[in-house]
């Protein structure tokens, strides 16, 4: 296994390592809120959260982060458990629930009003929002700021036993309402959703915020590195500040890194939300989701992913990284490991004349040519096969590779043949290439003296009698502007939406071999790409997503 390159993140903990901190321990956490399916952006924070704990020996907690009792489903806690371990990580059976700690954050904030440090404010959340202030001018106290701690924990009880109506009262921490940090002006701890959450049921009517959460969840599992993205660089204040005057049994440190952000893509749970519920896109799995599901479908494989987010690196700096790196990314790994197949996207049939009619052969074709640990296929020739309708020309000049009328090229792991006629249907289209054969070119070129010419090149093929019908999707981008975020007036994001994305060929032709063959399964069509079984395959009929093309090809 190769280490994994230095970061500023690494270069941390190598130093807090050096002086001993923690005990010598690691321990990070990835905290998803359950209210989505986990994108690539996550696969990042996933890779450097687990990827850090594994190089130092230490542990990843997957924590969900659900204190938000409206948005939150147990379809999303699913598929996040099923990603993470797909992507090749595990919690070690640490798997949290910032909701378990609803009781000890309770107590943790009447800790805080006997301190005098939190306090019951009857504002309205429009007055809250005014009081607060802005950038530019200060905020100044609530009215309720002074309340007696007596008053505060009668007022917080009430509020927890359900006595109070949603928006009646909040409790807020009690810092400084002058702060030139907003989120030190009095933030709030808790408010009152009356609303049944997936894990705690009914037992709440109060909910801690977010913010509150986060570094008690963090300080309660001994966290040592609670790493997220630069959002939250100024909510670092509030978060020391909830650590150091709550009994909690550890001081856990927040630092920040920058987003990943995809180009012709969005990378926020919200806007794929969107796409998913106004059906866009089949699902959060569709092929042309920058989810991981919908990556994963496509046929992206864990290490290329992990390969992906370990070459965008960990910075603090913001970006935009470019699509093609990904798809770089998927096309070294199959490239290297995917089996080789031969399919027939756009069928034209060829009839070799010169070749009986009932006659069967069985070639032999390496799985992958520079692999010979992978072993040979097989693959049958028989009179009438399919080649790509692109792969003939009636006329053509010598840089046209492949098959012309009156020329030569070779079947892939077959036979040299020769183009003498065509046939046409009523319109006048060509619907059959008639062919000869050399008997004599299996393995070898042709020897005849007398023979004109070279071959012109070796084109892929599929019997048409022994050959597998199959439906093949090609997509291209799910945006047709690299930056779907930057709108005119009267656009949404989805104003950028291409209308193109998703092309599906039917009738195509694919080697025998591949009867039956399992979803999920990846192949490299030889002079066409790389693809993917999909999960909607059967034996019945098989389905194939395009995962990326041999080259890099875009902008076309
Ligand atoms: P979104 O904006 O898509 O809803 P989020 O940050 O609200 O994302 P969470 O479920 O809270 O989603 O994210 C879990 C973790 O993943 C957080 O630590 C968050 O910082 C991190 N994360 C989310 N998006 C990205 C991204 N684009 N790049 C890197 N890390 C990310
Ligand atoms: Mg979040
Ligand atoms: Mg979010």
């Amino acid at each position: 296994e190769t280490k994994a390159p230095s970061n500023f993140i690494r270069q941390i903990i190598d130093r807090d390592l050096a002086e001993g901190k923690n005990d010598g321990q690691v321990v990070t956490r990835f905290p998803p809120e359950p209210n989505g399916y986990l994108h690539i952006g996550h696969a990042k924070s996933i890779c450097l959260n687990f990827g850090v704990a594994e190089s130092y020996n230490g542990s990843c907690n997957l924590r969900f982060d659900d204190t938000n009792p409206e948005k939150e489903e147990d379809e999303y806690i699913q598929s996040i458990k099923q990603d993470v371990q797909w992507l090749g990580f595990t919690w070690n059976g640490q798997e949290k629930f910032a909701s378990d700690y609803f009781d000890r954050l309770y107590e943790l904030a009447v800790e805080l009003i006997h301190k005098g440090l939190a306090y019951v404010d009857s504002l309205s959340p429009e007055q809250i929002a005014e009081y607060r202030g802005n950038f530019t001018t200060p905020g100044k106290p609530s009215p309720y700021r002074e309340r007696s701690v007596e008053e505060n924990l009668a007022l917080f009880e009430q509020m927890r036993s359900g006595e109070m109506d949603e928006g009646a009262a909040v409790l807020r921490a009690k810092i400084d309402m002058q702060s030139a940090n907003l989120n030190l002006r009095d933030p709030i701890l808790y408010r009152i959703r009356k609303k049944v959450h997936h894990q705690t049921g009914d037992k709440w009517v109060i909910y801690p915020m977010y913010d509150f959460t986060h570094p008690l969840s963090d300080a309660l599992e001994g966290i040592t590195h609670s790493l997220c993205t630069l959002e939250f660089e100024d909510h670092r204040p509030f978060y020391d500040w909830v650590i150091e005057h709550t009994s909690v049994p550890a001081s856990p440190r927040q630092y920040e890194f920058a987003r990943l952000n995809l180009n012709y893509t969005v990378t926020s749970k919200r806007k794929l939300k969107q796409l998913v519920d106004e059906g866009h896109v089949e699902g959060w799995n569709d092929p042309r989701m920058p989810t991981i599901s919908g990556l994963r479908r496509r046929g992206y494989t864990p290490a290329s992913l992990r390969t992906f987010c370990e070459s965008v690196g960990v910075s603090r700096a913001d970006s935009v990284v470019d699509m093609g790196m990904l798809e770089a990314a998927i096309r070294d790994d199959l490239n290297q490991h995917a089996p080789r197949a031969m399919c027939v996207l756009n069928p034209l049939k060829v009839v070799i004349e010169n070749w009986e009619g009932g006659k069967e052969e069985s070639l032999t074709a390496p799985v992958h040519p520079q692999n010979e640990t992978m072993g040979t296929r097989q693959v049958p020739m028989t009179r009438e096969i399919y080649i790509d309708r692109e792969d003939f020309r009636e006329e053509a000049n010598k840089k046209f590779k492949r098959l012309v009328l009156g020329d030569r090229v070779r079947l892939r792991y077959g036979y040299v043949v020769r183009a003498t006629d065509v046939v046409r249907d009523d319109s006048g289209e060509i619907v059959e290439v008639r062919c000869s054969y050399d008997p004599d070119t299996l393995g070898k070129n042709p020897e005849n003296a007398d023979d004109q010419g070279k071959l012109r090149g070796v084109i892929h093929w599929v019997s048409a009698s022994k050959g597998e019908p199959c439906e093949v999707r090609l997509y291209d981008r799910l945006f047709t502007a690299a930056n779907p975020n930057k709108t005119e007036e009267g656009q949404t994001f989805l104003s950028h939406i291409n209308p193109d994305s998703l092309s599906v060929l039917d009738g195509c032709w694919v080697e025998p071999g591949l009867r039956g063959v399992l979803a999920e399964t990846r192949y490299q069509f030889e002079r066409e790409g790389y693809f993917c079984v999909d999960q909607s395959s059967s034996a019945d009929k098989l389905v194939f997503n395009q995962t990326v093309g041999l080259r890099e090809s875009w902008p076309k």
